[in-house]
């Protein structure tokens, strides 16, 4: 499931978006897979993981965004 994760995270880029909306988008079971993924995303060159506003839903989250 990583590869639709990094390919939705890099569709909004660079957008920061949050675990619970890539979960909603994705139809991922639970935020928390999607935690799972964007964890290991954040790992990987130009993933960035922080606290932000998502830009779809607006909340202040833990959101991953792909810095370009
Ligand atoms: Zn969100």
């Amino acid at each position: 499931m990583l590869d639709p994760v990094r390919a939705f995270v890099a569709r909004l880029a660079p957008h920061p978006v949050c675990d619970g909306c890539i979960a909603e988008r994705l139809n991922l079971t639970t935020p928390q897979r999607a935690n799972q993924e964007t964890r290991l995303l954040a790992g990987n060159e130009g993933f960035e993981r922080r606290r932000d506003i998502c830009s779809l839903c607006y909340g202040e989250k833990m959101v991953i965004r792909l810095r370009v």
